[in-house]
């Protein structure tokens, strides 16, 4: 079938952040602001995460120019868990292409835990979309490379390439998730079942108990989701990670599926594609503009990081980054003479 991507070249919408000045006063109002905010309790389901300081706060802006504001401890590393989700998608798009990770994993939210099984079993086997633990477990088989060893070097690797530095395994996160990940294995086994899975599921689930063991800080993850916003170029070291499609692809599954089972109302009051993870981690992309890495451990019920959803939705309003919103170009620049309105 023909579709319209075949025949009509891709515009991007325009608009720009705000003065370099403007964007770091809101970045320090959107920290200040929230710094106090003491909802929400840090999680426990891997043993050694129990153990973060619930009061680190880090807020960071990166922009696509390659400016970047920091605020509070972003420096702090974390492993990166579920938001490793959204870069290895996005590796694999750009190995795969859109229509073979499309039909593999799926785009569709399940409405159900990040975790949960009964979603597999609902669909059919099919693990519905790449930012639940199916749909993430059988993109990270997709990797390319002809080992384990090999897949895991290149979601290193390619998760590092976004970040701009080198990106290390946590070893004790790792160790700790491993022993305790027996509900991913199942998961794993399933989709093995299903036939959704070709290679050893629990080996698969080992380098995706890795990549989430990855160490990240806040300024990582806005330059992460910076490169996702700036059509696949990295805007701080200038190297492509991957395709301006694979960022679009990625991006729409973000809006769609990346807060959990929150998804819906994030974007309803935030309006970004975003992707959070069980470590207090949060990063919003806002396309053609720059993203915002949050860190601080204290979650909601779905998961999401409580100071991260209010200065992200702050910073989101205040830069105006909000991809919904519009105002009347009548309003703001009045009706040029001779244009007539018809009814
Ligand atoms: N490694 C975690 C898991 O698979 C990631 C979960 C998360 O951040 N939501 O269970």
């Amino acid at each position: 079938m023909k579709t319209v991507s075949d025949e009509v070249e891709q515009e991007v919408s325009t608009g720009s952040l705000p003065a370099w000045d403007r964007v770091e006063e809101l970045a320090r109002s959107a920290h200040a602001r929230f710094r106090h905010d003491d909802e929400g309790a840090v999680a426990t389901y891997i043993p050694v995460l129990a153990e973060v300081d619930p009061a680190l706060f880090g807020v960071c802006v990166a922009e696509v120019s390659g400016a970047v504001h920091e605020v509070g401890e972003t420096s702090y590393e974390f492993s990166v868990q579920s938001i490793s989700k959204a870069f290895v998608y996005a590796l694999v798009c750009e190995e795969h292409g859109h229509e073979v990770v499309r039909e593999r994993v799926g785009v569709d939210n399940t409405g159900l835990a990040f975790n949960s099984v009964i979603a597999v079993e609902l669909n059919d086997g099919h693990p519905m979309n790449p930012m639940v633990n199916a749909g993430a477990l059988a993109t990270t088989a997709l990797m390319p490379g002809a080992s384990f060893a090999e897949q895991w070097e290149n979601v290193r690797t390619g998760l590092s390439r976004f970040a701009g530095r080198q990106l290390e395994l946590d070893g004790e996160v790792y160790r700790s998730e491993s022993a305790t990940n027996a509900r991913n294995k199942a998961i794993a086994r399933l989709l093995q079942s299903y036939g959704r899975i070709d290679l050893d599921p629990l080996e698969v689930v080992d380098v995706y108990t890795r990549q989430c063991a990855l160490r990240v800080d806040a300024r990582d993850l806005a330059v992460m989701g910076a490169t996702l916003a700036d059509g696949g170029v990295n805007p701080v070291t200038g190297e492509r990670v991957v395709s301006a499609q694979v960022c679009r692809d990625t991006l729409a599954v973000l809006a769609s599926t990346g807060m959990y089972e929150r998804s819906g109302e994030w974007l309803f009051e935030i309006g970004l594609p975003a992707k959070s993870g069980v470590t207090g981690g949060i990063v919003a992309i806002a396309p053609g503009k720059g993203a915002i890495g949050t860190f601080s451990p204290r979650l909601d019920p779905a998961g999401n990081s409580v100071r991260g959803r209010h200065a992200t939705a702050y910073l989101s309003r205040a830069l105006g980054l909000n991809i919904f919103a519009s105002a009347a170009q009548a309003a703001a620049t009045g009706v040029p003479d001779g244009v007539e309105h018809s009814a």
